[in-house]
């Protein structure tokens, strides 16, 4: 094998084993979830250690990483403990502990992409802030401190209004409607239940579930705290004729390489299915690619970002948010680029040079597996749905092992391939018409 050809930067530690693949460093990543479990694999085609930390023992890529320390990336010491066995310090979820991201890197860890882009999109509200100081289109978008704040922001944009969260949100947990100035507190009032239960759920990781009744016993106050302290802001409705996504790649060197843009479409704020390529004209794709190109540029580090874009009807493009990482719209580059979102976020944080990202097949499709029921029932529901897939030409099935099934959990993914955007979406509607025709 050769040598590394990895950036000096990457090389800054010494006391990791020396191995003799395509690089010769120790690619850490904060959270081994589906995304970090595609890390490994796409790491292991090439002979890459990926080192994982995640609190749960079989976490998705607990299987396939090199290696995995059971721990919270939200904690500061284990986030410390597991920098020192890596040689580069990277992240599949933006969720993490910034502050300790910051103090790592100013002892000269290699976080990439670096922490001041992670402290910038984990804000949803800075997030905004800071693309609309780069000219950036978005949807109008303001900082609520209270239920007056949030009627003037309803009269200032009109209804429906979005409110969001501005931490901790995905898969739209963190974000309420209101339809009209009367539901104005029942929105705010969903986000209150939505934050206080990130809340209880940290303090349960954090601390255990006895210290955790014992706090609430003392300290009831603390959970009554609302929506408007933990951080709101409203965002103007935006009637989408579709919702596209950019993965973009940038390398050490600050080179920038976009993939296809695609269509994504979302089950109860859930990404459900991706199209690959976007059935846009070529105007639209260019306006896309342009955005997400500006946006990523605007940040620091290298790595995978996806860009997730609204289309009007009079055919603006504006920038729903960015996340910092590999990304649910870009799963298909697995079968459908010459090189996947996930090797590409290895071959960037590594200093190798960034692959091809076009697509090596006309059209792809990707198509959710998400949790129809709990427990058992959902397993059985999943594994109907896989074996039709099985049986229908250019699909790949992904299951990603999680350990419990849940209703509207990303449990797995099917890509369908083929010579054109008719004939996937011919072989999904061949595939989903089944369903339910084999249940008893
Ligand atoms: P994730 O990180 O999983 O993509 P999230 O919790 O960060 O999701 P958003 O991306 O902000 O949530 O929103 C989820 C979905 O809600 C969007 O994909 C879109 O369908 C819808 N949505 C978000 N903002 C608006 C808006 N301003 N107007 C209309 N619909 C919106
Ligand atoms: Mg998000
Ligand atoms: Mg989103």
């Amino acid at each position: 094998c050769h040598a590394s050809t990895a950036t000096n930067d990457t090389s800054l530690r010494k006391d990791y084993l020396p191995v003799h693949g395509v690089s010769e460093v120790i690619v850490g990543v904060l959270g081994g979830g589906q995304l970090g479990r595609m890390l490994c694999q796409a790491a292991s085609e090439m002979a890459i250690k990926v080192m994982v930390l995640d609190p749960l023992v079989n976490c998705p890529a607990s299987s396939i990483a090199y290696d995995h320390m059971v721990g919270s990336f939200d904690d500061s010491e284990t986030v410390h403990e597991f920098a020192k066995r890596c040689a580069v310090l990277t992240v599949e979820i933006e969720h993490v502990d910034v502050a300790t991201m910051e103090k790592l890197e100013q002892q000269g860890v290699d976080c990439q992409p670096k922490a001041s882009t992670i402290r910038i999109i984990q804000d949803k509200y800075l997030q905004k802030v800071h693309f609309s100081r780069h000219g950036i289109p978005l949807p109008d978008f303001m900082k609520i401190d209270d239920l007056e704040g949030a009627k003037r922001a309803g009269d200032l944009f009109g209804y429906p209004l979005m409110f969001k969260s501005r931490r901790l949100a995905y898969d739209g947990c963190g974000n309420a409607v209101a339809k009209n100035e009367e539901e104005l507190t029942s929105a705010v009032n969903g986000r209150m239940f939505y934050t206080e239960v990130q809340f209880l759920k940290k303090l349960v990781s954090h601390l255990g579930l006895t210290t955790l009744v014992f706090l609430y016993a003392i300290d009831e106050q603390q959970f009554t705290l609302g929506g408007f302290a933990r951080g709101l802001y409203v965002e103007k409705w935006t009637p989408f004729v579709k919702e596209l996504a950019v993965i973009v790649g940038r390398g050490r060197d600050n080179s920038i390489s976009c993939y296809p843009v695609v269509e994504t479409i979302h089950k109860e704020n859930i990404c459900h299915v991706v199209k690959a390529p976007a059935h846009v004209p070529w105007k639209i794709r260019e306006h896309a690619i342009d955005i997400a190109h500006k946006a990523v540029s605007s940040l620091e580090g290298a790595g995978v970002f996806a860009v997730e874009l609204f289309l009007t009807k009079d055919g603006q493009v504006l920038l729903n948010e960015v996340a910092p990482r590999t990304h649910n719209s870009g799963h298909h580059t697995i079968e459908s680029c010459y090189t996947s979102q996930f090797e590409q976020h290895l071959r960037a944080v590594l200093g190798l040079p960034l692959g091809d990202p076009s697509m090596k097949t006309p059209a792809a499709i990707m198509y959710n597996l998400l949790g129809e029921d709990e427990g058992e029932p959902g397993f059985h529901l999943a594994h109907q749905l896989i074996g039709r897939a099985l049986n229908i030409q250019g699909t790949a099935v992904h299951w990603y092992d999680k350990p419990e099934m849940r209703k509207q959990r990303k449990m797995g993914h099917i890509t369908i391939v083929g010579s054109s955007v008719g004939i996937v979406e011919a072989q999904l509607k061949s595939m989903l018409k089944e369903e339910g025709s084999e249940t008893q």
